[in-house]
């Protein structure tokens, strides 16, 4: 019975594994072919507010980004076969149990070097993105001394937050019984609220600059947008964006009285203040629609469906054997269960992507229409117009690849919509 489960669960995987790099691969390449085919010419639609030149650049970019991206995904899916079914990490477990001895600290150790491994995986990506592609089309405006800076930052912040949450998980999983799943996840759920108000005010200053807006006629212009829509926010506020990249961007952060509006000084730097106003009626949008509460108790319900499964998955000897680990006998298998689970739920739920994506585009029409109603059809068309050209994101996605992976509609799409009849 064990012996069976465990070579269903290796073929299941291995077939979602590739199933899943298959249907990326054709993707990716119909995207590529698709862009590339619509380079020629402006679409009819953008032919009065789109040069051919940065409509070209918007091709090659995409281009460019996706073509690396399947290197990514090839080199993705032989580490996460290294990790599993080819035994990188029993052999990880192993060794740090042959060193440190079962116990916490064992665990924590496995969970620690995972992450450090798989980080320096991805170094070489991180930064051919960064230097390479981001750098050949003008958007990086980073030094590497910045870059490494900011890898020593994030190391240190992931490990002070990291290894504590860690901890107090594997210590749930082992000293509440049964029900461990049921605490894990309270404390998983707790941690991630933490996060969403701390990260506004104590994590991201350590990146960048933030300081009140001071331009006091776009103050007192989205100020009035905010009344009008009924939001009170703690504070407008100015980041340097320009000191990584040329992209622009505004965003809207934190809960109840401490919400407060980000602009970029990128964005600032290339909308007009109706643009502006546009962009965060957008943001306000979002939160008229309760975008952010239903996304909020989407991750709720999902986790706990997550730790449920993990909670029986763990207790099973297939679920390790099945994925290319020998649990250890002498109890203490839940840093094993944690990573493998982690690693192997994308494999199998990536199939939902394009369900995902469909209510993420839906909630954009949305926060568009309540911009329309709330300031200008025209200042939120010229803005998204403007960003789409900033960013070089393409005016001729392929269709289908627009349906698994697209968050945000393509920008015909959301024009159409912005239109007046
Ligand atoms: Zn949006």
């Amino acid at each position: 019975m064990q012996a069976n489960a465990s070579s269903t669960l290796t073929l299941a995987f291995a077939a979602f594994l590739l199933a899943g790099l298959a249907v990326k691969f054709w993707l990716a390449t119909r995207q590529i072919r698709h862009v590339a085919g619509h380079r020629g010419s402006v679409p009819p639609m953008f032919q009065s507010t789109v040069s051919l030149p940065a409509h070209q650049k918007a091709a090659d970019y995409t281009v460019a980004k996706t073509r690396f991206g399947l290197l990514e995904l090839a080199f993705g899916a032989a580490v996460l076969l290294g990790w599993t079914l080819l035994g990188g990490l029993d052999a990880l477990n192993r060794w740090l149990l042959a060193w440190l001895g079962p116990g916490m600290t064992q665990q924590l150790a496995l969970m620690g070097a995972f992450a450090v491994i798989g980080g320096l995986l991805e170094l070489p990506f991180a930064l051919y993105q960064t230097f390479v592609i981001e750098e050949r089309f003008g958007f990086n405006k980073m030094s590497l001394k910045l870059w490494l800076a900011d890898l020593a930052k994030s190391t240190v912040i992931g490990a002070v937050i990291g290894l504590p949450i860690a901890a107090l998980i594997l210590w749930l999983m082992g000293a509440t019984g049964r029900y461990w799943w049921l605490w894990a996840w309270g404390a998983w759920m707790a941690f991630n609220l933490l996060l969403l108000v701390i990260y506004p005010t104590f994590i991201a200053p350590l990146f960048n600059k933030f300081r009140p807006l001071e331009d006091e006629s776009l103050k007192a212009r989205v100020t009035a947008l905010m009344q009008r829509c009924g939001f009170a926010a703690k504070g407008l506020f100015v980041m340097d964006g320009s000191k990584r990249s040329a992209h622009a961007n505004a965003y809207f952060t934190g809960f109840g009285a401490a919400k407060r509006v980000v602009f970029y000084d990128t964005l600032l730097a290339k909308l007009s203040p109706g643009e502006v106003d546009a962009v965060l009626a957008h943001e306000l949008g979002h939160y008229k629609h309760k975008h952010i509460l239903k996304r909020i108790a989407a991750l709720f319900a999902l986790s706990l469906a997550g730790f449920a499964l993990l909670g029986w998955l763990s207790t099973q000897v297939w679920f390790y054997t099945g994925l290319g680990v020998r649990p250890n006998l002498d109890g203490g298998n839940d840093a094993l269960a944690l990573l493998l689970f982690l690693m192997a739920v994308p494999v199998f739920t990536f199939f939902l992507s394009p369900l995902m994506a469909l209510v993420s585009r839906r909630h954009e029409f949305q926060a568009d229409a309540y911009a329309v109603q709330q300031t200008s059809g025209q200042d939120l068309s010229s803005a998204l117009l403007k960003l789409y050209e900033d960013n070089a994101s393409t005016l001729t996605p392929d269709p289908v690849f627009v349906k698994f992976y697209y968050s945000h509609p393509p920008a015909s799409e959301r024009l159409a919509r912005m239109a007046p009849a």
